[in-house]
């Protein structure tokens, strides 16, 4: 029996939510399931949007699935997914993305995995008004930092039998923040002589993964390119509703699809639930559960295959119904 906080979030996050806590029963793999609150649902019940009583139940579990929650624009309360990421040091934000079967994308051959670096850069939210015309943000980075996320990178590469590693900058204007990034994984990426190691500045990179995406195979990156290019890579293969990802660290592991809370969507049965589905295999492989994931991961496929999806793919099913099909293929 593994015990799993969930937090269904806000927007269309309980709906998907539910869709992935259905399937990952019907593998049959041994789950309790405990919800804890955080957002919008938490500022009304705790006044704070990430409360400690959530923070330290994913603490005593070690592992959470999280659906997304709604971050207020240009004011109100911080991020509740960056709080909790640094709250549990959850330094490596790991996102994959391939392609898969009877998905309307131009390239059918994408098989990329990102690193992403979790904790700092201009994330940090180091930010002041200088006078009331004038706002500063500044772009934090640290060799510590940028030697464990790249660690993670090859040591992922290496026990997965990936080729090469992809290194995200833009040293070339920022030298000393980019620059420091870029010297920290070369520096762990001496360790890994089998593994080739390119860099690339990130703009150009874009460009490169939009014509030529089966040159990729995983990339490394500071916190905001690997924020943007997670959803560049999405639009590669299917877009966000396909897009899984976990947040790990030492003692705690969240996952969470890449995309947010949609709330045009909220309540309407229409998002698709595959991400947080291709999360939660994220977390059964976490959990050791391999063959449970293996088994989602091809009936993922199977849906897909035959056109069983849901709006954004030109499906014609629901939330629940595209759940539905997923379960019953497995
Ligand atoms: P979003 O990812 O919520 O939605 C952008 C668009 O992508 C949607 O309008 C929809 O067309 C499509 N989309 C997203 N998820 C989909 C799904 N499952 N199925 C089908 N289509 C889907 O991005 P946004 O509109 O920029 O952000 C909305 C809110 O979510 C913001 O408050 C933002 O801060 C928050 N957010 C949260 C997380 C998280 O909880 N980890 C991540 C990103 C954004």
């Amino acid at each position: 029996m593994h015990r799993v906080t969930l937090i269904p979030g806000d927007g269309i996050g309980p709906e998907v939510a539910e869709a992935a806590r259905r399937v990952v029963d019907a593998t049959g793999v041994k789950i309790e399931w405990e919800e804890a609150v955080a957002g919008e649902a938490a500022m009304a019940a705790y006044g704070t949007p990430l409360p400690d009583e959530t923070v330290e139940q994913i603490r005593r579990t070690g592992v959470a699935l999280k659906a997304p929650i709604t971050t207020p624009v240009g004011e109100g309360f911080r991020s509740v997914n960056v709080g909790l990421r640094k709250a549990l040091d959850l330094y490596c934000n790991l996102r994959p993305t391939r392609s898969r079967p009877g998905v309307p994308v131009p390239y059918h051959n994408v098989d990329i995995v990102i690193f992403r670096e979790n904790t700092e850069d201009l994330y940090a939210g180091i930010e002041r008004m200088i006078d009331e015309n004038t706002a500063e943000a500044v772009k934090r980075i640290t060799r510590q930092a940028s030697h464990r996320i790249a660690r993670a990178a090859y040591e992922y590469a290496r026990k997965e039998g990936r080729k090469k590693v992809t290194i995200g900058h833009k040293a070339n204007i920022m030298k000393l923040a980019d620059g420091l990034f870029l010297n920290a994984c070369r520096e762990v990426a001496e360790e890994y002589p089998e593994i080739e190691t390119e860099d690339a500045i990130v703009d150009a990179l874009c460009m490169r993964l939009v014509m030529r995406p089966s040159h990729y195979d995983v990339l490394l990156l500071p916190n905001l390119y690997g924020d943007i290019l997670s959803d560049l890579c999405a639009g590669l293969t299917g877009g966000l509703g396909l897009a899984p990802g976990a947040n790990l660290g030492e003692g705690a592991a969240v996952f969470e699809a890449v995309h947010g809370s949609a709330p045009k969507y909220a309540g309407l049965n229409k998002a698709n639930p595959t991400a947080l589905i291709l999360s939660a295999t994220l977390m059964l492989r976490h959990l050791g559960e391999h063959e449970a994931a293996a088994r989602i991961d091809r009936a993922v496929d199977t849906c897909l295959a035959r056109g069983q999806t849901t709006y954004d793919l030109g499906g014609p099913l629901g939330t629940a119904e595209m759940a539905d099909a997923i379960i019953a293929a497995l």
